[in-house]
């Protein structure tokens, strides 16, 4: 069973829902980490010769054009994470549409080859924000992985399928993955659940989900292997998550390439 996996390329400042504390001005501030970043994930892919989807943002993309074109020229497969990293939830249909579209055209810009993937910020397709499927669809994007079937304070769909399905005319949802834990579906995937949760239940989750026969998706950001990054201030409880175990990420990533088999969404979704 081949599973996805998925990088989300932005910096270590782009986080959602900090308000004012994080607002565009301090952006230009603050130093830029992402490249070098990433180029530790290319190298540990190139280890293993893996393939991957990067998920990556117009922001940077426009900022780092030489980047896209070095993840692209491994071999990698490029796909959107919108422009300025904004919640969906917080946009209009209309903001939303422009946000994609200039991520799209500066990313098939640099490479020449379609976009067929989106990953929302912040996972921010919720019930609230549905109707940005059908943007999804009238802009030409094949699949998306933004809609989380947990229960969260700031994203979700709780209840929502775990595995990839067909959610409009021409358009799959491939959700990152969950386990059933006491009931409920519990991330392995990434983020906090996947630096938190000790290697051998993600692993038994994998194994899990293979043995139903289901591809599973990892998702990871190029800060959570920089231990070195400048720490933000935020409020208590959504600091410790942020930073918890950032310098075991890039060890635990390793152990799970060499483990299971793993490929771009495109890939695994057999989408030509
Ligand atoms: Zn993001």
């Amino acid at each position: 069973m081949i599973n996805a996996l998925t990088i989300d390329v932005e910096d270590w400042y782009h986080i959602c829902g900090l308000g004012k504390r994080l607002s565009l001005d301090k952006w230009q501030g603050y130093e830029s980490r992402v490249k070098k970043a990433t180029k530790e994930i290319l190298n540990i892919l190139a280890e293993r010769d893996i393939k991957a989807t990067f998920f990556i943002l117009g922001y940077i993309a426009k900022r780092y054009p030489e980047l896209v074109k070095e993840i692209d020229a491994a071999g990698h497969e490029i796909a959107t994470h919108g422009f300025w990293h904004n919640l969906i939830y917080q946009q209009d249909e209309e903001a939303f549409r422009k946000d994609l579209r200039e991520s799209i055209d500066i990313l098939e810009g640099i490479t020449g080859k379609k976009v067929f993937g989106h990953r929302a910020a912040s996972f921010s397709i919720t019930n609230e924000s549905l109707w940005a499927l059908d943007v999804l669809s009238n802009e030409g994007i094949k699949y998306d992985c933004s809609i989380f079937p947990i229960i969260h304070p700031r994203y979700g769909i709780a209840g929502a399928e775990r595995f990839p399905y067909q959610i409009k005319p021409g358009l799959i949802e491939f959700p990152p993955s969950t386990v059933k834990f006491l009931g409920r579906n519990l991330s392995i995937s990434g983020g906090v659940f996947f630096r938190v949760l000790p290697y051998s239940f993600i692993k038994n989750s994998i194994t899990r989900i293979n043995k139903a026969g289901k591809p599973a998706q990892i998702y990871i950001h190029p800060w959570e292997i920089d231990p070195a990054q400048p720490r933000l201030n935020m409020p208590f409880d959504r600091k410790i998550p942020h930073y918890i175990n950032i310098k075991h990420t890039a060890g635990k990533l390793k152990r799970l390439l060499d483990d299971f088999e793993f490929s771009s969404i495109r890939k695994v979704l057999k989408i030509e």
